[in-house]
């Protein structure tokens, strides 16, 4: 159904409650009714017969639970709640009914964006403010571009040999899909990617950066005059910016911990609507986030440890107890990151497939995966350990980049969710669960996981116990552990006499402050 076509739409609704009326009671008893519909050029959100319609151009909707919405506006249409947002709680009979109206809610919001125009041209900005801005924190985006405008943290990425010399290799090997065409480079920050473009015999390469990094890339890139003059840098958002023409091939490095975190696979996507011709190619094509349970007691003990602070009863006088329980969560609400050990992994791992030529941007704001496992040997579960791969799907190679543990180390490492409630498996045991992404305005997601252990051995079918065990952790907010002893020694190490190696572990201690540091702004 397109309700672009339609001139008006209705929902039953269980109940609606007025978040902005001064009563705290639901303003409507069952049931209401909700009704889209386009009047004199302006698409309304109307609920009941209430005066008050929602400007579909100025309002979200936000998921409270599987039958339960919130619908705001920071737009008004009633002269006395001018300046005012406004918003509403509205309630569903059943969750097939608020798919549906998600879905219209989706197209007519798309409708009104558009003003009622059925496609939007190449390069067209919707509205006054932008996709990014409409979903982003002001105070978030600042600190963000702040970052990658800094050439500190642009080198870092670029010293990270393994990430540049695959894009580097990616690039070169599959100079058929590269030379004579039209690139676009999502997110350039140094200006690196278009260059390896440009140097694969690219026609003209759009290098987009938002940014004050696109100053330096302007610098750098005139540098080297015989790139320079196939090479364009724009400075601003991929949201927001426009293009002369359509691009054969778009080029990218929009990966965060867990793939997903920043949020720049949704501008990934979103330069492939706006500017990718129909047949053009990605590079990267498809992302895969992969995932198994892992035992290691030592940092268990670790976490848990870390709260122990808050143990004291005689903190100079003062009994610290009563925020013991907020700080030993507030431990285990952070991911961790660094490089471990394959071993220990209990089961294979499994994957979840994003294909960045397919994935709508929508579909970014809420990742589900159902995890299923079976260990491989007898211990305690402390968590889920999560990397991630992308392929390069080109013409003449296809290049994978892993990030897997085992793998050379990227400044990615890779990433642990770890539960404060261990699970116990025995070898040949099912362990299932979920995990359960859901993007924030920060630019990052918040993480659900659970994972569950059915009993093992006889009277396991008769309705035996169920070991479960769940954590919500922040992704914007990982603990960065990387002064772990290197669990694969480089092999000038192998020499090392033991007073060089207590020089070289303080040694490693003060780089990981000043990474740790440095990680932290992001
Ligand atoms: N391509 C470079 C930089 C990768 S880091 C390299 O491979 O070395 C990602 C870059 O994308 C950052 O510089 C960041 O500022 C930029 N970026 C992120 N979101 C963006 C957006 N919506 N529009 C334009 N640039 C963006």
């Amino acid at each position: 159904m397109e309700a672009t076509s339609m001139k008006q739409q209705e929902f039953t609704l269980a109940s609606v409650t007025d978040l902005t009326s001064s009563s705290s009671s639901p303003s409507s008893s069952s049931p209401v009714s909700a009704t889209f519909s386009r009047v004199n050029e302006v698409t309304e959100l109307r609920f009941h017969e209430s005066e008050f319609g929602f400007d579909l151009s100025s309002t979200q909707l936000f998921k409270l639970g599987p039958l339960q919405f919130m619908c705001v506006s920071d737009r008004s249409d009633s002269i006395k709640e001018d300046s005012f947002s406004r918003g509403v709680v509205i309630k569903f009979r059943e969750e097939k009914e608020s798919k549906e109206f998600c879905d219209s809610f989706e197209e007519w919001t798309t409708n009104a964006a558009g003003k009622g125009s059925s496609s939007l041209a190449n390069g067209t900005v919707p509205d006054g403010k932008s996709k990014f801005d409409n979903k982003i924190e002001a105070a978030s985006a600042k600190m963000y571009f702040h970052y990658y405008g800094q050439l500190l943290h642009q080198q870092n990425m670029l010293q990270d040999y393994v990430r540049t010399g695959t894009y580097h290799a990616a690039v070169m090997e599959n100079r058929s899909d590269f030379a004579g065409r039209v690139v676009v480079d999502v997110g350039a920050g140094s200006g690196i990617l278009s260059m390896f473009a440009a140097l694969a015999g690219a026609k003209h390469v759009y290098a987009v950066e938002a940014s004050e990094m696109a100053d330096y890339a302007r610098k750098l890139i005139a540098g080297n005059p015989l790139l320079a003059e196939r090479i364009t840098v724009i400075k601003g958002k991929i949201e927001d910016i426009e293009l002369p023409e359509k691009a054969d091939v778009l080029i990218s490095e929009p990966m965060g911990t867990l793939l997903v975190n920043e949020r720049m696979l949704e501008t990934y996507v979103i330069a492939r609507d706006r500017f990718l011709s129909p047949n053009g190619k990605m590079f990267p094509t498809v992302g895969r986030i992969h995932m198994a349970p892992f035992s290691d007691e030592f940092l268990f003990v670790e976490m848990a440890n870390k709260a122990l602070f808050w143990q004291q009863q005689n903190y100079y006088g003062v009994d610290l107890t009563p925020l013991y329980a907020s700080a030993h969560q507030g431990y285990f609400s952070q991911p961790v990151v660094d490089a471990f050990d394959p071993r220990l992994l209990v089961a294979p791992p499994m994957f979840h497939v994003i294909d960045f030529t397919k994935m709508k941007e929508e579909q970014f704001y809420e990742i589900d995966v159902p995890l299923k496992f079976t260990a491989s040997v007898c211990g305690r579960v402390h968590g889920l350990a999560c990397w991630f791969d992308v392929l390069f799907d080109g013409s003449t190679v296809q290049r994978w980049f892993t990030t897997a543990p085992g793998a050379p180390t990227t400044h990615w490492y890779q990433i642990r969710c770890v539960l404060s409630q261990p699970i116990h498996v025995m070898a040949g045991q099912e362990l299932t669960g979920r995990l359960h992404l859901v993007a924030h305005s920060a630019q990052s997601y918040t993480i659900n996981l659970t994972l569950s252990a059915k009993m093992w051995g006889p009277g396991a079918n008769q309705g035996g116990i169920l070991q479960t065990s769940s954590c919500k952790l922040d992704l914007k907010e990982p603990y960065y552990r990387m002064s772990q002893p290197q669990v694969y020694p480089v092999a000038q190490e192998t020499s090392a006499q033991p007073q060089d190696i207590q020089i070289q572990s303080d040694d490693l201690e003060e780089i990981e402050l000043l990474q740790q540091n440095a990680n932290a702004q992001l």
